[in-house]
């Protein structure tokens, strides 16, 4: 389930410049492909289009063999698990942030899923920024644990596909260690596109595109590309 296909995608948000210049890749259902490549490559633009936030000017973008044409945006919503480079959380409770996207999950699964993602001690806290009425401030949370909010939110919702943008980059390599395992277990089963700066954040990917200047430049398994040079 989740099965994505990119068949020579041409796009461009300014006519001008074109960011897609006919891009082709598959990632079959539970597979893991990464996108890699420098800034301003296309990587996030690949995710947005999977989104449908925009309209590709030519070729074809399917999910299981349908046109992302021809679904809600609402349900690719509800089919596409993203933990973004950045999150932001609402003005509510970590539990709050948690079961967004899944407002009908019990209390004992948002716990587990906490857990997992090792936000639990701090579920009932709010995050920083916050104020009640009669001054209560917010917990601030290190950007390593709000993304560890993004991945709780993410283990609950359970969608068949996910995307991991650049999802280990705001954190330092211990953390970053911690949660590569528990990515690594949320992607398991899953049709998971990995967006990358480095080769060596995608070791384990079943296939590694590299992106430049709106083309594959390469692509392969990490050791396959590491031999090649
Ligand atoms: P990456 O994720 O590889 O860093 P992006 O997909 O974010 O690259 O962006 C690719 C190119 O498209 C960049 O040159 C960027 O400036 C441009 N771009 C991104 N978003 C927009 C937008 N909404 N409107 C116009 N240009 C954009
Ligand atoms: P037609 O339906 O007239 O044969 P196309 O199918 O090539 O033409 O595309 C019609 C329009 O839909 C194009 O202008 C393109 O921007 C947009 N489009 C095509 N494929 C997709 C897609 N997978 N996702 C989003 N927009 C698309």
């Amino acid at each position: 389930q989740g099965a994505i296909r990119f068949d020579d995608v041409h796009f461009a948000y300014d006519p001008e410049r074109a960011i897609l210049k006919g891009i082709s890749f598959e990632v079959p259902p539970g597979k893991t492909v990464a996108i890699v490549g420098p800034s301003g490559a296309g990587k996030s633009t690949i995710s947005r289009l999977l989104f449908r936030f925009y309209d590709i000017q030519s070729g074809s973008i399917t999910i299981d063999g349908q046109d992302v044409r021809d679904v809600t945006q609402k349900s690719l919503r509800a089919a596409i698990g993203m933990v973004p480079q950045d999150t932001v959380l609402f003005n509510d409770t970590i539990a709050y942030n948690v079961r967004y996207g899944r407002v009908d999950a019990s209390e004992e699964e948002i716990r587990k899923a906490a857990e997992l993602a090792q936000i639990g001690p701090f579920i009932e806290s709010l995050p920083d920024g916050y104020r009640t009425m009669v001054g209560e401030r917010g917990l601030k949370l290190s950007g390593g644990e709000k993304q560890r909010v993004a991945i709780a939110r993410t283990i609950l919702k359970a969608p068949p596909i996910l995307i991991l943008d650049e999802a280990t980059s705001a954190l330092d390599t211990h953390t970053e260690q911690e949660i590569q395992a528990a990515l690594d277990m949320v992607s398991r089963g899953r049709t998971t596109l990995v967006i990358a700066h480095r080769l060596s954040t995608v070791i384990s990917a079943d296939e590694i595109i590299v992106l430049k200047d709106g083309r594959i430049a390469e692509r392969g398994t990490h050791r396959a590309l590491l031999d090649s040079g």
